[in-house]
């Protein structure tokens, strides 16, 4: 075998390798929690977002909760862990029963984490097919250390799409559209184009490194595209929900593009130099950034396989 074809059939088995020692951050030597997992222990705060439209913060990933005259719609449902507090509040500030609607903006369990309940009970659930798909699989999360089982038949989303969609729901129009390979490849936004509400999911990150989830296909490049698909869709007093974090506005997209466009480039030059992960972090590609947006440790660690995988299924070689 050349050293071409070897590096090509070695690159995943070195990811996994490195990944497996453990020696790709401080983060990661003492893990409290999952890595790149919201967190679920804090306290529940309810933010306003519009009259009808609020954000539920703490219990995972954000919860973002449509309360019209015809029924209540959620954009994620948060961590499995604090589901039953995350269904009760809903249900105390609306006064409704039931909900009608949910959407999983991706397949992570901290933000499909109603699933169960909600599909017990009959909501739709509406999602890309590819979150369907990963949901219905064993997911082996290396990078997490973490394998996901999958969720029971009456957890998954009951509608899916492949592009696009819109849902005339409550007097407000919502919009929905698939974000190629991005945190993962079945990311979606969803925009409540009456109220001016965009909610992105885990495609924004704020104050960290957004997770480039390759194990679910993930990919900086498709980041890039997504945040400036995400930025391009929004108008400057747009509210912009990220995954984690208080709401966002179109410059944070904005900012959050120029940095991941940046580094795609960046990170591609040295992957083309035949670098490791380990390589990478010591050329310090991020340091500009790093201010920002914190320890690229993670970031760098997932973008690296990301990037491999790319280009193996683009047939372009990489060394
Ligand atoms: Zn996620």
């Amino acid at each position: 075998m050349n050293r071409r074809g070897f590096l090509r059939t070695a690159a995943p088995a070195a990811a996994a390798v490195a990944l497996a020692r453990g020696g790709l951050g401080r983060a990661w030597a003492v893990p409290t929690t999952t890595p790149g997992m919201a967190p679920v222990n804090g306290p529940l705060t309810v933010a306003a977002l519009t009259d009808r439209l609020f954000l539920i913060q703490g219990g995972g990933g954000n919860v973002t909760v449509f309360d019209s005259p015809q029924g209540v719609l959620l954009v994620d449902g948060g961590s499995p862990e604090r589901s039953a507090e995350v269904l009760r509040l809903v249900r105390e500030r609306t006064g409704k029963s039931r909900v009608e609607v949910l959407f999983n903006t991706h397949w992570h369990w901290d933000q499909t984490g109603s699933n169960l309940a909600l599909g017990r009970e009959g909501t739709r659930i509406i999602a890309h097919e590819n979150t369907r798909l990963w949901l219905t699989a064993e997911v082996n999360s290396r990078w997490q250390h973490r394998v996901f089982k999958p969720l029971p038949h009456q957890a998954l989303p009951t509608q899916t799409f492949y592009t696009t969609g819109s849902l005339a729901f409550g007097g407000e129009r919502i919009d929905y559209g698939w974000l190629p390979q991005a945190h993962t490849d079945g990311d979606i936004y969803v925009f409540f184009r009456e109220a001016n509400v965009l909610v992105a999911g885990d495609t924004l990150a704020v104050g960290t490194y957004p997770i480039l989830d390759w194990c679910t296909n993930g990919w900086i490049g498709g980041m890039a595209t997504a945040t400036q698909a995400l930025a391009d869709l929004s108008a400057a007093d747009t509210k912009v929900i990220p995954g984690t974090g208080p709401v966002q506005s179109r410059g944070d997209l904005a900012a959050e593009h120029d940095m991941l466009a940046t580094l795609t480039t960046r990170l591609s030059k040295l992957l083309a130099q035949g670098m490791s992960i380990k390589d990478m972090l010591a050329a310090a590609p991020t340091k500009d950034y790093d201010g920002r947006w914190g320890d690229p440790t993670l970031f760098v660690s997932n973008a690296w396989p990301g990037l491999v995988q790319r280009a193996r299924s683009l047939g372009v070689n990489i060394v």
